[in-house]
């Protein structure tokens, strides 16, 4: 296929042959499925698409599965042709890094286009959970060339992805495929297509039979919900509902958002690397993923965050590792981003004392009984508060911890890019009155305090110098005369130490447990959150997905 015939083809074989954009008129949400993505022009096209409709849904779902990723160069230049999809071209390139075996979520159109990228092998990426699809790109493969993708059992698979009522749409006009998709419960029908295919095939999911397995139609309709803490955890949960449709009102006992945890002065949003690429280092990956695609779009580069990469330096033997990914970010600057979204209203002072439920709605309560806020949907987001607030017992664990900081030069030699390992240092990190650097942290489980510990200075310097020996001699001054200053905060873990998330109750959700990694699960923990209530596609692998549910912690 010639690249000039590339967007014909995109709008005239597979967004006509869906019916697009008319189908998805007034929808909430729609949902692409796309087999193969190639060089992203059935994508930009779509992404183009509802742009400019103004019956656009409300949120666009783009699931493509792709074996073989191309480079992100590759993808500009087969977009380069057509004016009108530049600067999608170049925002998609931004996001297409570390395409590696997985999914990855690259978000748009700050979060309301949202294409879940699945690097495998088309039949096991089909194997993963049903989808129901609005819309099926039949593509990625030809059969005369791959004949064994074409095969039923591959288009069987596509059907279990589908609703009554899907459209599909294909180059792919080959008897044996006609065949296969009428047994698979599509009726047919011809149409002109692109130029360089001359025709496609549409499709219209309409078996005789009931599918087995489908998913309700009704997903989930927006109203209230109250969510519970206004720290990283609580507003990336509001934020991902407000974008859905939810009105979110934000209960925190503080009298400002990001009082806890969040009130962090700068942190770390750094990888895990493993050699076996194992379930942390992938969770980590996705959840920077999402936090840097959001500071990106909300905040201000280099006043509130900086994404340099993080060094990692293990010990003296290893050579040190620079993850291109990563940086630092102020948590109260993206909790303030987020609680500031479109139908979401933030209460300070409010501290809830217990929830009940009462005819399907929940109440929240104060000390004196009183209720504060009532709501269909509930989220509790209050860290290790969060088991207080109810009756089955979370493992939930607050850690104790602080970081030492002081202020430096502009022209000091400390290194630009944050470094991490046993122990870290984060420097340049602008502040009203001047550069300051910051580096710890101590853990002391079980204890809350917030007392600065002139033993956790000492213990942050120790590992500091053994860490990085230069910067260490550069910040002694303020170790020595005392100037050093501490800020403290608790952080609430989970017993195996990864992030908490989804039903407790009908109608009563979690997200907490960020443990030392609020920044990079925050964002990921709300979106998922609100893909399981919305039946969406997950913003990660579904065997990750279920490495984050609380359902772990309740059995
Ligand atoms: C020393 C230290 C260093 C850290 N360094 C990093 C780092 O470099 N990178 C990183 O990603 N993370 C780091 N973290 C972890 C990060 O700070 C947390 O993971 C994150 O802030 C947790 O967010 P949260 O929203 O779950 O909790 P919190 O920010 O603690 O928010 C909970 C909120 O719930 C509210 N609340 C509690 N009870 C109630 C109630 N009954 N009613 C109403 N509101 C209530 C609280 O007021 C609070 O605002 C660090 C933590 C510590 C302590």
């Amino acid at each position: 296929m010639g690249s000039s015939s590339g967007l014909e083809q995109a709008r005239q074989v597979f967004l006509q042959g869906c019916g697009l954009p008319q189908a998805w008129a007034g929808s909430r949400q729609w949902v692409i499925l796309e087999t193969g993505f190639g060089l992203g022009l059935n994508f930009l096209a779509a992404w183009l698409a509802w742009k400019h409709d103004p019956k656009r849904p409300g949120l666009l779902h783009f699931v493509a599965i792709e074996a073989w990723p191309v480079a992100a160069a590759d993808l500009l230049r087969s977009a380069a042709p057509y004016a009108e999809l530049d600067p999608l071209a170049s925002g998609l390139a931004a996001q297409w890094h570390d395409m590696l075996p997985g999914a990855h979520r690259l978000e748009f159109e700050g979060g309301r286009v949202l294409l879940t990228v699945h690097v495998r092998d088309l039949g096991r990426a089909l194997r993963e959970p049903r989808l129901r699809a609005d819309s099926v790109f039949l593509d990625g493969f030809d059969p005369d060339r791959t004949p064994a993708m074409w095969q039923l059992p591959t288009l069987k698979a596509v059907a279990r992805h589908c609703r009554r009522g899907t459209a599909l749409a294909t180059c792919a006009v080959a008897d044996p495929v006609r065949r296969d998709l009428v047994q698979c419960g599509f009726t047919l029908e011809a149409v002109e297509g692109a130029a360089a295919k001359r025709s496609g095939l549409r499709a219209l999911f309409s078996p005789a039979w009931e599918p087995k397995g489908q998913r309700p139609a009704n997903r989930v309709a927006p109203a209230h919900c109250v969510v519970v803490g206004a720290g990283l955890a609580g507003a990336a949960a509001a934020a991902s509902l407000a974008r859905r449709g939810w009105q979110v009102t934000v209960l925190d006992a503080a009298d400002a958002p990001a009082a806890g945890a969040s009130s962090l002065p700068a942190g770390l949003l750094a990888p895990n690397f493993s050699a076996d690429d194992n379930l942390l280092s992938r969770l980590t990956r996705s959840g920077i993923r999402l936090t840097s695609q959001q500071a990106r779009g909300m905040l201000r580069e280099g006043a509130d965050f900086r994404l340099p990469g993080v060094l990692e330096v293990r010990d003296a033997a290893t050579p040190a590792r620079l993850h291109e990914q990563g940086g630092w970010v102020k948590p109260a600057a993206l909790v303030r981003a987020w609680l500031s979204q479109p139908n979401i209203q933030w209460r300070g002072n409010s501290k809830v004392d217990r929830i009940r439920v009462e005819g399907g709605e929940w109440q929240l309560l104060d000390e004196q009984g009183a209720t504060m806020a009532t709501a269909s949907l509930v989220v509790l987001a209050a860290a290790h508060a969060t088991g207080a607030l109810w009756d089955a017992a979370l493992p939930l664990q607050a850690v104790r911890g602080q970081v030492s900081w002081g202020s430096h030069a502009s022209g000091s030699a400390l290194p630009l890019v944050p470094v991490n390992g046993n122990g870290h240092l984060i420097a340049h990190v602008p502040l009203d009155d001047g550069l300051a650097w910051f580096c710890g942290s101590t853990f002391q489980r079980g204890e809350t305090d917030l007392l600065p510990r002139a033993a956790d200075h000492a213990y942050n310097f120790e590992r500091l110098s053994a860490l990085l020996p230069a910067a260490a001699t550069e910040i002694s001054a303020a170790f020595a005369d005392g100037s050093v200053q501490a800020w403290t905060g608790v952080r609430c873990a989970s017993a195996d130490r990864r992030p908490l998330v989804g039903e407790l109750a009908p109608g009563l959700w979690v997200s907490t447990a960020m443990g030392s990694r609020g920044l990079t699960f925050a964002a990921l923990c709300g979106e998922l959150l609100a893909a399981r209530l919305h039946g969406e596609p997950l913003p990660l692998d579904h065997n990750l997905a279920q490495a984050l549910d609380v359902a772990r912690a309740l059995a």
